[in-house]
């Protein structure tokens, strides 16, 4: 049987005896579905805020709950029947854009798993007296941080001791008491493949047809810069759908209307420009960092943006991205050798793990579910693996990206230099000016930055407050007096 919950963007579990009453944080006051009661085990999922992307499906003694998306499938029900047949792996066979928990009550234990990616972030606490909650939200698991324990496959949320995030490409079993397991999913691939230029560039095409083919559906709005990556997808979608609707922003300081406009004439598609102040993207810092719970001074300029264009994107819409592809082709590192193009790939690639950059939340709190096919479980395999001399050639970045798309775009688009959203947008330039106005040293920009992130996550995060009641200014103002006494 399966009864839709409520549209949710966090589930909340909790298992063991007697523990029948949810432990969250205040937020968590909307409706609970049961998932398992029987003597000494109960599960509850508690359901947090807007998305209509998420589902409980019972079968026996296997209760799946899904937030997301599975590629192909039917959802919870295809977790449901593959994890009958496989167990939790099960999880290295499934695509798409997900979280997931298993309750396998007649084993009395839970399974936890993300994508391969795990662009659907997890949190859990598991409790030394046998509760474990999950949620997709870390702050709402802070009032049980003190008596959280290790979970293998997890790593401790900063500042937040005891709640645990799941590893992207990681599967965790556990038992409300005794040890958990777990086991790999993904992993991001250490090997490279030198293929022929051309099949390398059919490939690419073929793989990103096939991420925008089962994300994409009528009515939805691409997230268009003009740049090459979001307007292959455009493309894409134009192909995959006959039409395509697509959506820019600048602001009062920078933009790409220009670009974008050129892409949006090309293709015919239906397109509209929005256009704001600098000044009210910079104002989304508190619930950017509330959303992604992320405190990188650098993640946080890429999604500011994106949060501000958000709000202009009605409720209920479905939104692709070009977000990520720079990740795997290295395409924000410019002119460089192909070893050092490899070695900053690899960085990259190493450190993705809990900047939650493509984490539904952004938009789910919206109302949206964004996709970003370049994260397809297919689509980062490939591009990963390509070598250095594919990813980059003839001096030209992202080479082999361009030129899987240059049939379907203008020769100008196809070219164009990177620009990150970031800059194109003016946000890291407005939010230095106002650092900088304030007498903080140029040298000391960045460090300034990551301090109010910080201090940001401690309010919205590790305290939960309402981002909206942030008072950015004063948050700001006292970093600035710190850095002016350390300066
Ligand atoms: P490139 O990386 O070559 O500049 P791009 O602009 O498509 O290509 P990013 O700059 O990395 O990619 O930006 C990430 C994604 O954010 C884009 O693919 C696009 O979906 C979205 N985006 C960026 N800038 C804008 C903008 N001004 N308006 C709307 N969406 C944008
Ligand atoms: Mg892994
Ligand atoms: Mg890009
Ligand atoms: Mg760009």
């Amino acid at each position: 049987t399966r009864s839709p919950i409520p549209p949710a963007v966090s589930c909340h579990l909790s298992t063991g005896g007697g523990h029948g009453t949810s432990r969250l944080s205040a937020r968590a006051t909307e409706d609970s579905v049961c998932l398992a009661d029987a003597p000494g085990w109960r599960v509850e999922a508690t359901v947090i805020g807007s998305s209509p992307q998420a589902a409980v499906v019972t079968s026996g003694d296997l209760t799946v709950l899904l937030v997301g998306e599975v590629k192909d499938s039917d959802g919870p029900e295809a977790v449901l029947r593959l994890y009958r047949d496989l167990g939790p792996w099960a999880f290295s066979q499934l695509s798409g854009r997900f979280a997931a928990v298993v309750v396998h009550t007649s084993q009395s234990h839970i399974t936890v798993s993300g994508d391969h990616a795990g662009t659907v972030p997890l949190y859990m606490v598991h409790t030394w007296d046998g509760v474990i909650e999950v949620a997709t939200e870390a702050k709402v698991l802070a009032g049980l941080s003190e008596r959280g324990r290790p979970i293998l496959g997890t790593d401790e949320v900063p500042g937040l001791r005891g709640v645990r995030r799941l590893r992207a490409g990681t599967c965790v079993t556990l038992q409300a008491r005794g040890v958990g397991r777990f086991q790999d999913t993904w992993n991001v691939p250490a090997h490279r493949e030198t293929v022929d230029p051309d099949e390398a560039v059919a490939q690419v095409r073929a793989v990103i047809e096939d991420a925008v083919r089962w994300q994409a559906r009528d009515e939805m709005t691409t997230v268009l810069s003009g740049g090459i990556d979001s307007s292959a997808v455009a493309a894409t979608v134009k192909q995959h759908l006959g039409g395509v609707s697509t959506v820019t922003m600048g602001t009062d300081r920078s933009d790409e209307f220009d670009s974008a406009a050129v892409v949006a004439t090309h293709l015919g598609s239906s397109h509209r420009e929005f256009s704001t102040t600098v000044a009210s993207v910079l104002a989304e810092l508190p619930f950017v960092i509330a959303l992604t719970e992320c405190c990188d001074p650098s993640i946080n300029e890429y999604m500011l943006p994106l949060s501000r264009l958000y709000r202009e994107i009605p409720a209920g819409s479905r939104v692709m991205t070009g977000y990520g592809a720079d990740i795997p082709l290295g395409g924000m590192h410019r002119g460089l050798a192909d070893m050092d193009l490899e070695e900053l790939i690899v960085d990259d690639l190493s450190t993705f793990d809990g900047l939650n950059e493509l984490s539904p939340n952004l938009g789910t709190h919206l109302g949206l579910w964004t996709c970003h096919p370049y994260w397809d479980r297919a689509v980062l395999q490939r591009l990963v693996t390509l070598a250095a001399g594919l990813k980059r050639r003839d001096g030209i970045d992202k080479w082999v990206l361009r030129q899987a798309f240059s049939d379907l775009l203008p020769a100008e688009t196809v070219l164009r230099p990177k620009l990150g959203i970031h800059e194109g947008s003016g946000t890291t330039s407005h939010w230095s000016e106002v650092l900088l106005d304030q007498g903080v040293p140029s040298e000391r920009i960045h460090a300034a930055k990551a301090q109010i992130s910080q201090d940001v996550f401690d309010l919205v995060v590790v305290q939960a407050q309402d981002p909206a009641e942030i008072d950015l200014a004063a948050v700001t103002a006292g970093i600035v007096d710190r850095e002016q006494v350390s300066a």
